[in-house]
Parts: C-alpha cells; sequence; structure tokens
C-alpha cells in the first residue's frame, strides 16, 4: 500500500478545519468525494495532499464522487478566502458550490414557464456620449481590476453592461451578473435575453431545485455564456470568467445574514481576483465602501451623470409633517378643506396625486416599514433621541426607557421632548395596508395595487404587477421599499414617500447612508421616460426632520456631497468603511446564560487586546442587548469590535474565538465580518 496517499478533506460538518483521509488511489484537489464521518457519510472536497500525520485513526475516502469534475484552481482559492476571511468552516463553504440535485435525476416535463424567455432578439441602442465613454475606458481593461459605475437614476447602466458582455463574449470569454434578488425581475431578464437570447442562464430563489441544477450544469458544461443571479450565482464555478458585473452594488442584501456571512460583492472582487478579469460595480448611490476605494484610488471611477436622451431628473420636493404653530385664518380655510386627509397624507402630496392621476398617468406611494424599533418622535420639532458614544439612535424598551444598542448606555424615556421642551414625544405606527385603506376612500375608480413582503411572494406575483402597471390597469401602486429598485415604468410620474423617516431612526451606523439610497432609488422611479420639453416626474418626500442629511443632500441630487460628509462622520467615529467592525452575537434560550456567556467573551477580548501590542487599536464595543433581544425564543446580546487597524480584525477575532471549546453548551456565538446590519 506504498501509494497510499494522505489528503485534507473538507467535509460537510461544522468544524473549523478539514479532516485528513487516506485514498490508494489517484485525486485531485478540487474533487467531490465521499467520506465517513462518525458513523455517519458526508460530502466533502479534496483540499490537496498532505504529509502530516494526525494523532486520530486516519479513515479512508470511499469513493470519489464521479458526477463532478474537479473544480477550477482559481475557483478553489476563492472557497479557501471566503472560509478565512468570513471565518466560517470550509466544508460548509464548500457545499455551496454544488447544484442541489443529481444531474442524472429523472427529467420530469415541467409546466413552469421556461427560465429564460424566448423573446424576439432586440438591437444596440446607440450609446450616449457618456456611455461610450464609460464603454470605452473599461473594455480597455483585460486584466483584474475594479470599476465603480456610477450613474444616476435612468443614466443607461444597463446598456452599458450589455455592451460589455457583448464585447466579451465575442473574445471568446464569458460573464457572470450578479443583481439584488429583488431586482431579478421578469422585466431584466427579459432585457438580457432579448439581447443575447439563448446564451443567457439565470440563477435566482424562485427557482425550483430542479431549474436550479439545469441551470449550473448549462453553464458549466459551457452550453450558456452568461449567467445572471443573485449572490449565490457566485459559488457556480465559470471557466473563461471575462467580466462581473455587480448591479446596485449598494444593496444590503448582497450580503447573507445567515451561515456564511458572506457580502457578495465583495466576494465578487475577490473572484475577480482570483480569476483575473475586469469587475464592474453599478450603482446609482455607492456604497460608502465602495465610493472610498473609488476616492482612493484602488476602483476606477466612470460617470454618467445625466440620464439618456436629455430625460430629466424628477423635482423633489419635501413636505415638513411638524405640527405648523399658525392660527391665521388662511391656515383654518386649508384645515378646513383637507380636513377629509388621514394623518400621513399632506394636502401636496393630495392635490399632486389627483393631477396625476386626473391626466391619465401613475403614482406609487412608498412606506418604508423596515424599521423594527417603532418610531418615536416629537411631532413639534421632529427631534430624536442618540447615543452621546456612538451617535446612533436610540431604541426605546418597554415604554420606560431608552438603550443604546452598540455600548449600552441607557437612560429613562421622558414623554415631555429634551429638545423643543413643548412637543410630548409619540410613536407612530403606520403600514402599507393602512395606506392603501385609506387610499380607496380618496380615490374611489381608481385601480390601487400593493406590493409589499404580504402581497409579493413569488415570481408569478411580481411578474402579474409588472404586467399591470406596464398596461396602465393599475393607477396607484403603494409599497415598501422592496418594488422600489430597477423598475422602469413609462407612465409613472409621481412618487410620494409617505414617511422618510422611518428609517433614520435605525439603531444602526449605516440608518442615514441607507436612508439616502431609499430616498434616491424611490424618487428614481419618478418619470423615467419623460420626454424632452415635458414635465419632469415628481417626487414628494413627506418628513418630520426636513433637515436631515440624507433628505437635504438628496433632494439636490448630490450624491457626491453627502458621501463627503457622511465619510468625515465616520470617521470621526472610526465606523466603517474608515474603520472595520466584526460582531459576535451571542444567543441562547436561557437569558442568564447568554448574559454570562457575553461576559465572558467581552472579558478574553480585553485580555486579549492587554496582552498583544498589535491589538492597540481594537474598541470593544458592550456586550449589550442585541436590537432585537429575543427571536423565535433565543436571547440575544451582542459584541462589537471596531478598529482602524484592517488587518488586525480577522486575526483578533479569530483569536478570540480560539477553539470555541469554552463557549458554554447551549449558547452559540456568531460572528459577522464588515456587518451590514446589526440587529
Ligand atoms: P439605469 O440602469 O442607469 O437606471 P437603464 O439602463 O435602465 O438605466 O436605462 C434607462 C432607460 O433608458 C431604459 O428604458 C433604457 O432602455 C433607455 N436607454 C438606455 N440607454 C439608451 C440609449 N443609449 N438610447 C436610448 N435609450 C436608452
Ligand atoms: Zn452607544
Amino acid at each position: 500500500m506504498s501509494d497510499v496517499q494522505l489528503w485534507r478533506v473538507a467535509v460537510d460538518a461544522p468544524l473549523p478545519e478539514a479532516l485528513t483521509y487516506s485514498f490508494a488511489h489517484p485525486l485531485k484537489r478540487g474533487q467531490l468525494v465521499n467520506v465517513p464521518l462518525g458513523r455517519r457519510k458526508v460530502k466533502g472536497l479534496v483540499l490537496g495532499p498532505t504529509d502530516k500525520v494526525p494523532d486520530f485513526e486516519i479513515k479512508s475516502i470511499d469513493s470519489i464522487d464521479e458526477e463532478y469534475s474537479p473544480l477550477p484552481e482559481a475557483f478553489m482559492k476563492w472557497l479557501e478566502w471566503l472560509a478565512q476571511y468570513y471565518i466560517h468552516p470550509i466544508g460548509q463553504v464548500a457545499q455551496s458550490a454544488f447544484p442541489p440535485l443529481k444531474k442524472t435525476d429523472k427529467q420530469r416535463q415541467s409546466k413552469r414557464p421556461p427560465v429564460i424567455p424566448k423573446l424576439e432578439s432586440d438591437t444596440n441602442l446607440n450609446l450616449t456620449e457618456e456611455q461610450s465613454a464609460c464603454f470605452e475606458s473599461i473594455s480597455q481593461h483585460h486584466n483584474f481590476s475594479t470599476h465603480l459605475l456610477f450613474g444616476v437614476t435612468g443614466s443607461g447602466k444597463t446598456e452599458v453592461y450589455l455592451r460589455l458582455l457583448e464585447k466579451v463574449l465575442s473574445e471568446g470569454k464569458r460573464g457572470l451578473v450578479l443583481v439584488p434578488e429583488i431586482s431579478l425581475t421578469p422585466q431584466l431578464i427579459q432585457r438580457f435575453a432579448r439581447r443575447f437570447g439563448d446564451k443567457i442562464a439565470a440563477l435566482h430563489s424562485q427557482l425550483t431545485d430542479r431549474e436550479r441544477t439545469n441551470q449550473w450544469w448549462d453553464i458549466v458544461e459551457g452550453r450558456k455564456s452568461i449567467l445572471i443571479g443573485a449572490r449565490s450565482a457566485l459559488f457556480c464555478p465559470i471557466e473563461d470568467l471575462g467580466l462581473i458585473i455587480v448591479d446596485e452594488e449598494h444593496e444590503p442584501s448582497f450580503k447573507q445574514d445567515e451561515k456564511l456571512k458572506y457580502n457578495g460583492r465583495d466576494a465578487a472582487v475577490m473572484m475577480g481576483k482570483m480569476m483575473n478579469c475586469p469587475v464592474v460595480l453599478g450603482s446609482a448611490t455607492p456604497s460608502l465602501e465602495t465610493w472610498k476605494n473609488a476616492v482612493d484610488g484602488k476602483y476606477h471611477l466612470h460617470t454618467l451623470r445625466h440620464r439618456v436622451a436629455n430625460r430629466a431628473l424628477p423635482e423633489i420636493e419635501v413636505i415638513d409633517l411638524r405640527k405648523q404653530k399658525d392660527d391665521s385664518e388662511e391656515q383654518k380655510k386649508i384645515v378646513e378643506k383637507y380636513s377629509h386627509l388621514p394623518f400621513w397624507l399632506s394636502p401636496k402630496l393630495y392635490d399632486r396625486m389627483h393631477e396625476v392621476l386626473d391626466r391619465g398617468d401613475q403614482a406609487a406611494l412608498f412606506l418604508n416599514r423596515r424599521g423594527i424599533a417603532q418610531m418615536v418622535v416629537c411631532p413639534a420639532c421632529g427631534h430624536t433621541r442618540e447615543c452621546p458614544n456612538c451617535d446612533i439612535s436610540l431604541t426605546l424598551h418597554a415604554h420606560s426607557h431608552l438603550i443604546c444598542h452598540y455600548c449600552d448606555y441607557h437612560e429613562n424615556f421622558k414623554t415631555k421632548c429634551p429638545d423643543c421642551k413643548e412637543g410630548q414625544l409619540e410613536a407612530i405606527g403606520l403600514g402599507t395596508e393602512l395606506v392603501e385603506t385609506d387610499l380607496a376612500r380618496l380615490f374611489p375608480g381608481k385601480t390601487i395595487a400593493r406590493a409589499d413582503r404580504d402581497e409579493i411572494q413569488s415570481r408569478a406575483d411580481l411578474e402579474d404587477l409588472v404586467q399591470k402597471m406596464e398596461s396602465g390597469e393599475i393607477d396607484i401602486l403603494v409599497g415598501t421599499q422592496m418594488i422600489a429598485k430597477g423598475l422602469d415604468f413609462p407612465k409613472l410620474k409621481l412618487v410620494g414617500l409617505v414617511l422618510a423617516d422611518v428609517g433614520f431612526n435605525l439603531p444602526d451606523f449605516r440608518a442615514t447612508e441607507r436612508s439616502f439610497q431609499l430616498i434616491t432609488q424611490m424618487s428614481g422611479r419618478a418619470g423615467r421616460h419623460v420626454q424632452e420639453g415635458e414635465a419632469p416626474g415628481m417626487v414628494i418626500i413627506q418628513t418630520f426632520n426636513a433637515e436631515h442629511d440624507s433628505i437635504t443632500f438628496a433632494r439636490n441630487h448630490d450624491f457626491e456631497g453627502f458621501a463627503k460628509h457622511e465619510l468625515e462622520i465616520r470617521g470621526q467615529l472610526s465606523y466603517p468603511p474608515v474603520g472595520r467592525l466584526v460582531s459576535f452575537r451571542i444567543q441562547g434560550t436561557h437569558l442568564g446564560k447568554v448574559e454570562d456567556t457575553a461576559g465572558l467573551l467581552a472579558r478574553r477580548a480585553h485580555a486579549l487586546k492587554a496582552q498583544f501590542p498589535q491589538y492597540n487599536s481594537i474598541e470593544i464595543l458592550g456586550p449589550a442587548e442585541a436590537p432585537l433581544s429575543k427571536l423565535r425564543g433565543q436571547f440575544r446580546f451582542h459584541l462589537l469590535i471596531k478598529t482602524t487597524q484592517v488587518a488586525a480584525a480577522n486575526p483578533f477575532s479569530r483569536q478570540l474565538l480560539g477553539d470555541q471549546e469554552w463557549i458554554p453548551s447551549g449558547i452559540k456565538i456568531l460572528i459577522d465580518i464588515d456587518p451590514m446590519s446589526l440587529l
């Protein structure tokens, strides 16, 4: 048995390291194999040979999984980077690299429509000057380089992507296009299908396992040359990759928030590095992470400043919802005239809706309901309370005290507004359903559709909604931000943001950035097809905080000003992208035990910092109760690590967790590197 070799195998189990197995036959790195693990049989990915003999009994690999060829080397490197960077078991990372079903499973005739519709092909549009310039400068690159395509809403970014892909295909290479799950609309797939016909494959959450498996093989066996998908499409190994595009790169949904907590955008850039191909990140509201990289010269910046065909950007008007202290006769008349309006609808928005609808155009009202903590505002001055240490909103607990979820700062909640000393702080509850009901009463005879997670649950629902918006069957669309992206409706002329403030008060240092993005993106749906000379689209923003940074910059379409201002604020407190953040969530069913473990973790962190000078710059925040302090029966605490020494974050976190044997049974500690949300 002299040719028996030892191999490192990443097995499908929550083990921090790969295991060692023997095998008497030739084997290659990247091969999927079947191995014994305890009494179970599991899949494993071969990482490579080893001559380190472990101090436990070595078992033999059962067999090679003949269905799959070894994964490409660059792809293997990428999987290893993911496991290393995000501190996640390599065996579990590896499992994502294979389709859910066997290729050989019987194909049943499916009644579902094809994943990629068969459509008449269209022809290229003539690129605008700006588009050509961006296309030319990006397409000069053939090796790894990262590009930010920063283009205002409706500036024709997608057309630039299509051209770049066309060029890549003509050079015999292939392309990968990542979009947020929610933007992966039938509209978007159709647009690609019209241009590239049957060269397209798609991967997204609405597919069945069978469809997913087939799409995967279509790419891997080279029948298709462009893969368009949500973040998980990255896990489909594409050889000859010539271009990776990440559209709406700022979207938080690129971050997976369970298991392997990777950011699809960052992982895409790393993929481009491993595969040595250009990566294009596109957005009208780039994330500050990406923007900083562009400003620092790490990414190439390409800008589309104008909408195509001289279409105007929408006019943005801000309505201040704070109660007016105005007893004049005139004001009384206005109040009288509009007394039938619900509290959330200003006379201005109401009048504008009438105008647009009377012309036969469409209106859309958006309400960001993402806020979990009930919003508390002073109706007189718009005041909301922030943590004196962390600059994030305090969250109300049990109607009695306000808490900072970063550093655990507490104070009593007083209903009298501490700012203007006049108003009484109020909790506001408002949802899309209420808005829909009120509108039905105010606009009888108009067709209203509601689009939120309760109403739109499948691709078919969304397709149906899009079709009804396009045909003009729907007059008023009411929805959450889930529908605010990527949609392009010619007759949509008015967008109303019912209560822009909902996002401001999230206990998250990114709340202002998110609000700016949402306001800009939602506004960007208005008037996308107005012709030269025609009135531009209209946006009305209702708010209690008219002077909020996210509003003042958004109303002037001033992303760059916003980014500069916000980056300064981030820098003052070393928040990303200036500093680095790692979050540890401690959870379990027993509150006392969770709290004790959180305390233990914090003590370990302080000890580690004291021991090693290279961890000098690390700040330890908390432990504190997580904003969602109890979820599905689990109590949740968190500890945050903040540092301006980017390179220290990963080794510190690794050492802090250690072998994890110190964690009491029944308690889980989940690590999140570069967290997007700290709920
Ligand atoms: P973005 O992705 O930047 O929001 P899109 O690529 O969706 O913008 O383009 C907005 C609209 O402009 C689409 O309806 C698209 O078909 C159209 N469009 C894009 N480029 C051109 C062009 N060069 N000439 C005419 N129309 C264009
Ligand atoms: Zn704080």
